[in-house]
């Protein structure tokens, strides 16, 4: 599943093709994804220019000058497949599309931007701009922004009885943070993920602060680089592999120098935490 730092890398890549570029077609292909597309989508994407391309947690916000937001999840599985680009605009071909390309969109400038999503988790949706969408609201502060910061989560997590894994987790706190990261994070700053959130020191909870933005930042560089490889291959944005420390790795010895431990896996809330028994404590 895309998290943080897989959508910002799909957004900057997506940025070329659509920053100040107007939707010359947009095309529907099915009623919906998770839930069903706006009302005449197509039409209200068809001539629009995008004026600005941001993120906020795991979601990409194109606002359009139509006055309305495009707002796109890539959810589970989704894809932004771009073609054309290179080709120049009259000499463009693309792909015929396939049976999960949901959303067509050929921009003026001659790219194609598809979304492509096979288990259909993902959402795309219009709304006013600066008006409130239920998916964004009760959102907490963005971790690489300035309202996340130390004094910030030492007060969110005090007295909290959860699990520092859940607390982390919990998108009213912190926006778009997903297991992944918050496993490496939690192994980073040597905190076990089962611990109460409440009962960790201050000073412990503030030194995850930049942690977790270093996580995230490395994520997103690693993103970068992969997006340039994407380039000279077939356009696809989304996925990309990182080297992670504990994530995924039960069983394989700890990665820290000197460290006998072995990297061991729970279950916490239904979802798997990897971390090191003898460095997280
Ligand atoms: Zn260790």
């Amino acid at each position: 599943m895309p998290e943080l730092p897989e959508v910002e890398t799909v957004r900057r890549g997506l940025a070329p093709v659509m920053m100040g570029q107007r939707i010359a077609r947009a095309e529907v292909r099915r009623e919906g994804l998770r839930w069903p597309f706006p009302p005449d989508m197509a039409a209200r994407l068809t001539g629009a220019t995008v004026t600005a391309l941001g993120r906020r947690s795991k979601y990409i916000l194109a606002d359009l000058d139509t006055g309305e937001t495009l707002l796109i999840h890539l959810g589970m599985s989704g894809r932004m497949l771009i073609s054309g680009t290179s080709l120049g605009k009259f000499h463009h071909h693309h792909p015929a599309p396939e049976k999960h390309d949901h959303v067509v969109m050929d921009m003026d400038g001659g790219a194609r931007i598809t979304f492509n999503d096979a288990r259909r988790f993902g959402a795309m949706d219009l709304f006013a701009i600066g008006s409130a969408h239920p998916l964004l609201a009760r959102l907490g502060p963005e971790p690489l922004g300035n309202a996340f910061h130390e004094d910030y989560l030492v007060a969110a997590l005090a007295g909290k009885n959860t699990p520092i894994k859940s607390a982390l987790l919990d998108q009213r706190i912190v926006a778009g943070l997903g297991n992944i990261y918050v496993c490496e994070a939690l192994f980073r700053a040597g905190i076990h993920p089962a611990r109460k959130a409440g009962a960790i020191s201050a000073a412990r909870i503030a030194g995850l602060v930049p942690i977790i933005r270093a996580v995230l930042t490395d994520a997103i560089a690693a993103g970068g680089s992969s997006l340039r490889d994407y380039r000279q291959a077939d356009g696809e944005l989304g996925y990309f592999q990182h080297g992670f420390r504990v994530y995924g790795r039960e069983g394989e010895p700890c990665p820290t120098e000197g460290c006998a431990g072995r990297v061991r896996r729970i279950v916490q809330a239904g979802r798997s935490s990897f971390y090191c028994p003898r460095c997280q404590r």
